[in-house]
């Protein structure tokens, strides 16, 4: 995957694809939730995550208490220690993020601690979340960085300002 194509390309349109994202905060087409599900299975036939890996190499991850414990432990560290290492608090409201950009999980393209990753990163890029407007703000953020969540938001775009009084 070109990402430095990508990211020009999602670039440009992030203030459009915002734009609607917030405009769906108001305006939430009763089918919705199958729409986005449909939408969003023809996303993931296109796009590969292993050729990909742009969220872990340009946003980090929140990593929960049980994260940590659990991914200190599968590398035989304390907690403390592990945090020390690796984590940071964020300066604005205390969650534990990366020190570092790319994630220093990021070996070979692949999460080199796949099996216990944090939550965060098991369950990005949330497109499955119900009900799927709840979950705009993030969508805003990653616009932009997640080739997955582009496509799917233009998509719905085109769709809903077609079949829908927008
Ligand atoms: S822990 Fe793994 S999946 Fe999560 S950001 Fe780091 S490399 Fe990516
Ligand atoms: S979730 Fe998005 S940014 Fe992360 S690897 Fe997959 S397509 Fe790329």
């Amino acid at each position: 995957m070109d990402l430095q194509k990508f990211g020009k390309k999602a670039g440009k349109k992030k203030d459009e694809l915002t734009a609607f994202l917030q405009k769906l905060d108001e305006i939430v087409p009763e089918d919705m939730p199958g729409l986005v599900d449909k939408t969003d299975a023809g996303v993931w036939s296109e796009v590969d995550c292993m050729a990909c890996a742009n969220c872990c190499k340009t946003m980090t991850p929140t990593y929960t208490p049980d994260d940590i414990k659990r991914i200190a432990t599968h590398l035989g560290m304390t907690a403390a220690s592990f945090k020390n290492k690796w984590l940071e608090q964020d300066k604005d409201n205390g969650d534990w993020v990366n020190k570092q950009q790319p994630c220093q999980f990021l070996v070979d393209n692949k999460c080199s601690i796949y099996e216990v990753r944090p939550a965060d990163c098991a369950e990005f890029p949330h497109h499955n979340k119900k009900p799927f407007d709840e979950y705009n703000d993030t969508f805003i953020q990653n616009v932009h960085r997640c080739p997955a969540t582009f496509l799917l938001v233009s998509r719905l775009k085109k769709k809903v300002e077609k079949e829908y009084e927008w």
